[in-house]
């Protein structure tokens, strides 16, 4: 008898968005301790995630790609080979969704942490992992990661993951790069500025017709937590506070207007709706289809 295999088909899944197709890619998921929470009881924290069944943090990493007009971007890489064996399968789900990333004509990042644009260079031979996409971010986002005097401030391990990283794998397309301050960056897709993760970190609204999604990047890392008590940060948000007034910002938006969300650390596949609870906020994953 043989065995079964436990190897997981790769991680695809596609949503319509009016004439849109977007398609959630993973890179797999991140465990860690909640202790890199800050503003937040962690007793409290703990309970929670205790009661949703989740005993410690595990974080989904997507991206997802935007095929729109005949084009076709991805907005985040993955992390490539930066962070936990459990993750950086941006490659192998793209081959699974039949996706050749030569065919993708344009890299969004949300923001420069490893687990978003670590996918774009194998640094064992140099080579480019979308050689033919011009990297487009928000224009605050690389002068904060090349400054010296703020990679000074860091400590080792955040200088060589955060800076030392993303400069070595933003490097090799920096004569292909668009930065951006707000507006239209991709057919269909909008720049929402949504700063304080990092200086330049940004959400993208993707519009058709009368559908809208809202891709908010890391507005919440833990979120079973952060809806709970939105005011909840991690130690690596550059600005504890101005991230938490975006994250509330966002949170009202899209609980108001009813828009439906994913986000590049919600549960894979993503694509969930926030409803307000009194002074916090409810999470309902969307239910799976199998038709577009
Ligand atoms: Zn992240």
């Amino acid at each position: 008898m043989t065995a079964p295999s436990v190897q997981q088909i790769p991680g695809v899944y596609h949503r319509k968005i009016g004439d849109i197709i977007v398609t959630a890619i993973s890179d797999g998921c991140l465990d860690g301790t909640l202790d890199v929470m800050r503003n937040v009881d962690l007793d409290k924290a703990r309970q929670i995630l205790t009661d949703a069944f989740r005993p410690a943090r595990r974080t989904s990493v997507n991206t997802f790609l935007i095929h729109a007009k005949g084009r076709t971007a991805i907005i985040d890489t993955g992390s490539g080979n930066y962070m936990q064996p459990s993750a950086g399968f941006v490659q192998r789900s793209l081959a699974g969704a039949g996706i050749d990333a030569k065919s993708i004509d344009t890299v969004l990042l949300t923001h420069m942490h490893p687990d978003h644009s670590a996918g774009l260079v194998d640094m064992s031979n140099g080579q480019l992992l979308f050689p033919n996409a011009e990297l487009v971010m928000h224009e605050n986002e690389l002068p904060h990661w090349f400054d010296d005097g703020e990679m000074a401030k860091a400590d080792e391990r955040s200088a060589k993951l955060f800076f030392q990283a993303g400069r070595e794998q933003v490097a090799p397309y920096k004569s292909r790069t668009r930065l951006f301050r707000s507006g239209e960056v991709f057919p269909g897709v909008t720049a929402v500025p949504s700063h304080g993760h990092t200086p330049g970190h940004t959400a993208y609204l993707v519009e058709s017709g009368k559908d809208q999604l809202m891709i908010w990047g890391d507005t919440v890392h833990v979120p079973e937590v952060q809806t709970a008590f939105p005011e909840a940060g991690m130690a690596f948000d550059t600005d504890l506070a101005a991230a938490a007034a975006s994250r509330k910002r966002m949170f009202d938006r899209v609980a108001t207007d009813g828009i439906l969300i994913a986000g590049m650390h919600l549960h894979f596949p993503a694509f969930s709706r926030l409803a307000r609870r009194g002074n916090a906020y409810a999470l309902y994953p969307e239910a799976w289809v199998h038709a577009l």
